[in-house]
């Protein structure tokens, strides 16, 4: 499909509603057009996620103040296209002021105190017209995921409560910033610097990188931190700093020490040109991904919790969160979907294109015996999982199923009881959702079908059959269900023998999956 212009709403509505009726994913990128790499880090994330991806090119007057840079704002059209052309991005939807706002548009969202603080201080107004006109794109598009940028951190926590608040049918994805050589954040506004302003705005990501070594090698006052970015700023006069801000990423409250998830945000001004930057905390060695879920996924701070106590739990939630098979452990503090989506695209970077969900209690997905980390060591799981399924090896495994232990969740006993199951399934829900396109699922073995015929279908006892009386004659069963979040779609699903079962085996599936080469 070419990429195509979308000027009007009602056009943007008919493509999204098409779009639907097709069974496909949509991701939204909103924008403000002159695009950057810093815009196109965040295409190419929604290419992963979804199958149509559209991106919007509006210059929201809501959002700008009265003595603000709306009309000098950098305008590019064709250079746009061109390069969203380039990324294959299905529709770019520009529409006029006169569309988005028409005569007599009157409502505005108001996103609370949070919108006060940091920018809103400095932009009173600003978040109200992000939210509002954010909230009519969800509206006009309604994506199934809208992707953001980090270099705008208040407005990622600001959209994101938006989403929770209103319960808008949309999953937010924060991607991380995107710099020049120099560390400056890449901005549309950039390109209103002279050569010398450009020079002087790299100071915000120096005084940040700063701030985070003093971190990273052991100092954790917010007092001493601060004072070593100021010191960084007061070496160039023509930086105006408008605030530098050391707070907890939930509330944007500032905080006296800093813990892994803390951010760090500055606003300077040079001239005229007015930008922004943030730096997340992270423990050293962390990935920018692991430092965004870090703060995407701290609680508001609790003011009764004694402040000592902080770091240690921080620790561990780290150290859990790295840990895949800490799935159902850590998803009782961490909200499940992010997680999810976390470890699962470390295996499957695009989990919208996977037909085949393959689902197995204990299968080996410790690092060690994972079929993932050894591919080329075979072991009787993963030689009989790719005989079962008619592949030839682990790239044409991965190029066609993704494999999850729902079952295991840290339960160590041989037998696995009701309560386990049960408990489990909360997060096998939660990860059969991020697959949008799931044709088929193969369960494998006894306790995955238990726990799949009572807690996903939603079946009683005398329903479900026994499970070597299903499997009988063939060694597997097949059934089409509908599952409610697919839609109207048919899923099928396969029963068969765990492939580590003993002497039992199922005969291929291959045929019927369709993934014979
Ligand atoms: P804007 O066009 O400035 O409204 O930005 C559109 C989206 O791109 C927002 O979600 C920004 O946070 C994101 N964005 C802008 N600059 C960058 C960057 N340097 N790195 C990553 N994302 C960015």
């Amino acid at each position: 499909m070419s990429t195509r212009w979308v000027f009007t709403v009602s056009e943007m509505i008919s493509f999204a509603t098409e779009t639907r009726a097709q069974a496909k994913s949509l991701a939204l990128v909103p924008t403000m057009g002159a695009l950057h790499e810093g815009h196109l880090s965040l295409v190419r994330q929604a290419k992963i996620q979804c199958e149509v991806v559209v991106v919007s090119i509006f210059v929201n007057p809501m959002q700008f103040g009265p003595m603000e840079d709306f009309a000098r704002y950098p305008r590019d059209p064709e250079k746009d296209f061109a390069l969203l052309q380039s990324s294959k991005v299905q529709a770019v939807f520009a529409p006029s002021v006169a569309e988005v706002f028409p005569a007599g548009f009157s409502t505005s969202v108001d996103p609370g105190p949070i919108a006060t603080v940091l920018e809103g201080a400095q932009r009173p107004g600003h978040f109200r017209g992000v939210a509002t006109v954010l909230l009519r794109l969800f509206n006009i598009v309604r994506p199934d995921v809208a992707l953001f940028g980090q270099k705008d951190f208040q407005q990622v926590v600001i959209i994101r409560h938006l989403v929770e608040d209103l319960n808008l049918p949309v999953r937010i994805v924060v991607c991380p910033i995107v710099r020049e050589a120099d560390g400056l954040a890449m901005s549309s506004r950039n390109a209103y610097l002279n050569a010398r302003d450009r020079r002087a705005a790299a100071l915000l990501s120096r005084s940040l990188k700063r701030a985070e070594e003093m971190a990273q090698a052991g100092e954790t006052d917010t007092p001493k931190l601060l004072g070593e970015m100021h010191r960084v700023f007061d070496a160039e006069p023509s930086l105006q700093l408008d605030y530098a801000a050391i707070v907890d990423p939930a509330k944007l409250e500032p905080v006296a020490q800093v813990v892994p998830g803390s951010v760090a945000l500055v606003a300077a001004r040079l001239g005229t040109t007015r930008l922004i930057d943030n730096l997340i905390f992270g423990p050293p060695g962390s990935t920018p991904e692991m430092k965004l879920q870090l703060a995407l996924t701290t609680r508001a701070p609790d003011k009764e919790r004694g402040a000592d106590a902080r770091p240690e739990i921080d620790r561990l939630r780290v150290k859990i969160e790295n840990c895949r098979d800490c799935a159902a452990v850590s998803s009782i503090s961490l909200p499940p979907r992010d997680f999810l989506v976390k470890y699962l695209q470390r295996d499957y970077p695009d989990l919208g294109s996977t037909r085949v969900l393959v689902i197995g209690g204990c299968a080996p997905m410790h690092s060690a015996a994972s079929p993932y980390s050894h591919p080329e060591a075979s072991n009787l799981f993963v030689t009989r999982l790719y005989d079962l399924l008619g592949v030839r090896d682990f790239t044409e495994f991965k190029a066609h199923c993704a494999l999850t232990d729902a079952a295991r969740c840290h339960a160590t006993g041989n037998r696995l009881d009701d309560r386990t199951l049960e408990y489990c399934a909360k997060h096998l829900r939660e990860e059969l959702k991020l697959f949008p396109n799931l044709q088929s699922i193969v369960i494998l073995g006894e306790y995955a079908y238990l726990q799949f015929q009572r807690h996903i279908l939603s079946r009683e006892r005398p329903s479900i059959m026994r499970f070597g009386e299903l499997l009988k004659s063939e060694g597997w069963a097949k059934e089409t269900v509908r599952l409610p979040w697919q839609g109207e779609r048919d899923v099928r699903i396969f029963y068969c023998y765990h492939p580590t079962f003993e002497s039992r085996k199922s005969p291929s599936l291959a045929a019927f999956l369709g993934l014979k080469p």
